[in-house]
């Protein structure tokens, strides 16, 4: 079995600890490599080596570093199926579903080149003759990119384009479940020219790598993805600097009365099983309304056994295994939470006998929102369907988790569809379209505790990586003093 290495200045090393781990393939359990167990020492080269090469990087005109950008794009197009079906052996997810897990990183690249040609700040006006008022993006500094392991290629992509176009150089920690992802997607970025020390990658344990990241002076600013317990511990530590957060979700379909249930069904079975239920942007919640909830009840039963669980490279398969041997135990945990809770298991609630890590499609009804299972993130393929009488109290429903990513409402009503936009607690709303389903060029992220108020991908991605300098030009020859200089 192959030992990976970490790339620190440009060069492929092993780790100052001498300590690897290794990272399994979910539906085999076989290992699929083995890595370095990066540590604090690690972090401190690859943050001097990132500090140096961003002197050189900022100074390079943004549409030059666009085309390299460019040039990530199409060696990712190249490498497309390989990298696919990398991530499906590494992580899980069903072979279509990580063909979209790179063809998003390669938008992403595509996207984040042509901000290169813009970069847009704002000129105006100024309150004095003979004086010129504008502001333009700068470079923070060095980044420190910390990600989960559930779109192994696109979330790492999310942080690294914005970070690059603007200027910025970085330390990557990827998560420990999918680190052979991450180095392939490196070394794509080496062969496109992304300069030396410009980008370093340490792989090892969140708190013997994250931690320090987080925690290093020079470190100008940090983005990180993943669970809401990590995110606390990244605000409690990082210290005075720019920290984005990308927490998880507890997102809610509402299936109202007069809704078309055949696209309900198809948004419900795609946003709560996609991705076996691993995204931040899962539908766990459907809040449906008591008049069509028995037959819509039948409609999604009757759909969820016909699910095929299995290796997600076989063509067969509709949804692929759990991460891990945790996952599968917490889900399971779920599962017996529910029960205790008094919702009713309407199909699946168990662990398969087959090797690796998989567990049935679940589903629970006649769950109040109050119950953990309703409330809790539990990033597996569990959903539970909660019976509201009005569309207030669905909204009401939708609102009374302390999450707020996505939502969704199918209703061929418009101003259901209208109140829901006006009054859901969310980043994201879809109407008669499922939870999933972002675009690069659109911000990406969520409201209450899914985040700190920073938005990922668009153009606000460019604000997420970038510093506002304002810039006034005096040209009239004399101290002019603004507010005191204004005659009223
Ligand atoms: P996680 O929080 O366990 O780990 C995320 C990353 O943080 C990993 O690289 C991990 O090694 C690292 N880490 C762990 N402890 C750390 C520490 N003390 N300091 C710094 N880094 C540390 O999350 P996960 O299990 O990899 O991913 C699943 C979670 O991610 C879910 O909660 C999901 O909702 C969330 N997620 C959110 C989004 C979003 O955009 N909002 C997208 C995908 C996933």
């Amino acid at each position: 079995m192959k030992t990976h290495k970490i790339l620190i200045d440009g060069k492929w090393r092993s780790s100052c600890s001498g300590k690897t781990f290794e990272s399994l393939n979910p539906a085999t359990e076989k290992p699929i490599g083995r890595f370095q167990s990066g540590n604090v020492d690690d972090v401190e080269k690859a943050v001097q080596a990132a500090k140096k090469a961003y002197e050189k990087w900022r100074k390079v005109p943004a549409p030059k570093r666009g085309l390299i950008l460019l040039r990530a794009a199409q060696l990712l197009r190249k490498n497309k199926e390989s990298l696919a079906r990398l991530v499906t052996q590494e992580m899980g997810k069903v072979l279509p579903e990580a063909r979209g897990d790179v063809q998003e990183a390669i938008d992403m690249a595509e996207y984040m080149a042509g901000e290169g040609r813009r970069l847009f700040g704002h000129t105006t006006t100024s309150e004095l003759p003979e004086k010129f008022s504008m502001t333009i993006k700068s470079p923070v500094g060095v980044y420190g990119l910390i990600t989960p392991w559930n779109f192994p290629i696109a979330i790492p992509a999310w942080k690294i384009f914005p970070c690059l176009i603007c200027g910025n150089s970085f330390v990557f920690k990827p998560a420990s479940d999918a680190p052979l992802c991450a180095i392939r997607f490196i070394q794509i970025l080496e062969k496109a020219g992304i300069p030396r020390g410009v980008m370093n990658l340490v792989t090892g344990p969140g708190s013997d790598v994250g931690a320090p990241i987080n925690k290093h002076e020079d470190i100008r600013g940090i983005s990180f993805t993943g669970s809401r317990d990590v995110g606390e511990s990244i605000i409690k530590d990082s210290g005075v600097k720019r920290v984005g957060l990308e927490l998880g979700g507890k997102n809610g379909i509402i299936v109202m009365d007069d809704a078309d249930l055949r696209l309900a069904l198809d948004g419900v079975i795609w946003g709560g099983y996609g991705t076996t239920g691993q995204r931040c942007t899962a539908a766990s919640r459907v809040i449906v309304h008591e008049k069509i909830r028995k037959k819509f009840e039948r409609m999604l039963v009757s759909r969820i056994r016909k699910l095929r669980l299995g290796n997600g490279l076989m063509k067969t398969t509709d949804v692929g295994p759990l991460i891990n041997r945790d996952a599968v135990d917490k889900t399971h945990q779920y599962t017996v939470i529910g029960k205790d809770e008094g919702a009713k298991l309407l199909c699946g609630g168990r662990a398969t006998k087959r090797k690796g890590f998989f567990y049935e499609p679940t589903l629970f009804t006649d769950t109040s929102p109050k119950m953990r299972i309703a409330q809790e993130e539990i990033f597996g393929p569990i959903v539970c369907i909660i019976p509201v009488r009005n569309l207030d109290q669905a909204i009401d429903t939708m609102n009374s988790i302390t999450y707020g990513l996505s939502s969704s409402i199918y209703t061929n009503d418009i101003k259901n569809a209208f109140t829901a936009i006006e009054n859901i607690e969310a980043g994201l709303v879809y109407v008669n379209s499922s939870t999933i389903g972002s675009e690069v060029h659109l911000p990406f992220g969520g409201v209450k505790k899914t985040g700190n108020g920073t938005r990922e991908a668009g153009i606000e991605g460019i604000n997420e990586f970038s510093e506002t300098k304002v810039v006034y030009v005096d040209y009239s020859g004399k101290l002019q003093k603004a507010q005191i200089d204004v005659e009223d």
